[in-house]
């Protein structure tokens, strides 16, 4: 099923994203926690793709079991800046054969001291026009309502998103935000800019403060007072920060559908236990 009838249907949507093992010592308790995540029947899951290619089989087999065992439809991540040519159409090869229909097209970060000169992807758009050419798949792109880290201004960076949109991207999944005024601003700026295909928010319930502010510094995201009261307050008691992570994420959730957002893509972390509380939060509200 493609995630674009999914998104654009009239019931709200609330999907979860997953990561693979990024080694194959892990795969079996890792598959667990996604399996555990797909008995809640969510509208789709994501997995992610590690950058390098090294964990490539790892997110479609995870994602291939997701649709077969569970008949929870399969957004596969794949990024292209540290891949050749061949080994993209390699992996669409494999994800046609898997059956699966939906991709996250996605540069990936660079990494450091990678030499950008002989690089066969520069920009996630180049990947997306592929994808779009090789035909069938349903394409969704990353966007920032922060703007991009690397972005000079959100200008510029709602600009390269129009082209990434042009270029073949059905529907885009932002940036995990913790202050959903954010998000309706830049869904102002992309409409004023000519940018109509639907997005889905990306929500994380932050339930471990210590990795919180590494993510936010990497990913661009600011962090509310209010937010930071709270870590303040709890962030040294796992089980209080779990509970107050999963309500100031509910809260978000809620608000965002009442907003006219209808689908919303948790970061789940690969913790069924969380994703299950958001789930039972939200359950008349999705129904
Ligand atoms: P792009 O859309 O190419 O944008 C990257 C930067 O280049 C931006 O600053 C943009 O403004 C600029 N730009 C775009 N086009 C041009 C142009 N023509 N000329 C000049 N500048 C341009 N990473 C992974 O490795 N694996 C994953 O599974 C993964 N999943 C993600 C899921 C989501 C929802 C998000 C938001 C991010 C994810 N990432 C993942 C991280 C992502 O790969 C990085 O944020 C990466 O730095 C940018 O990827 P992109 O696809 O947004 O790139």
């Amino acid at each position: 099923m493609k995630i674009i009838d999914i998104i654009t249907a009239e019931k709200p949507s609330l999907s979860f994203e997953v990561f693979p093992p990024k080694t194959s010592d892990s795969f079996d308790s890792i598959k667990k926690a996604t399996e555990e995540i797909a008995s809640l029947t969510p509208s789709y899951m994501s997995v992610t793709y590690g950058a390098g290619g090294g964990t490539s089989q790892h997110t479609v087999s995870i994602a291939e079991n997701l649709q077969k065992n569970f008949s929870v439809p399969a957004l596969a991540h794949l990024s292209c800046v540290s891949s050749t040519k061949d080994q993209i159409s390699k992996q669409l090869d494999l994800l046609r054969s898997k059956g699966i229909d939906n991709i996250l097209a996605l540069r990936g970060d660079i990494p450091e001291g990678m030499s950008r000169d002989h690089l066969d992807y520069h920009y996630a758009s180049e990947l997306t026009e592929e994808i779009r050419q090789y035909g069938g798949f349903c394409i969704g792109g990353a966007c920032y309502p922060e703007s991009h880290p690397e972005s000079p201004s959100s200008f510029q960076d709602i600009k390269y998103l129009k082209a990434k949109v042009e270029a073949g991207a059905e529907f885009l999944v932002t940036q995990m935000f913790f202050d959903n005024d954010v998000l309706y601003n830049f869904m102002y700026r992309i409409r004023e800019a000519g940018i109509h295909v639907p997005v889905v928010a990306g929500i994380m319930p932050v339930v471990n403060p210590k990795s919180i502010k590494r993510i936010c510094a990497m990913s661009g995201s600011a962090l509310p007072q209010r937010f930071c009261r709270i870590v303040d307050k709890y962030g040294d008691n796992p089980k209080a920060m779990k509970q107050a992570g999963i309500a100031y994420a509910t809260e978000q959730i809620i608000d965002l559908y009442a907003n006219g957002i209808n689908a919303v893509h948790i970061y789940s972390m690969n913790r069924p236990d969380v994703a299950a509380a958001i789930q039972s939060n939200i359950s008349e509200i999705i129904k």
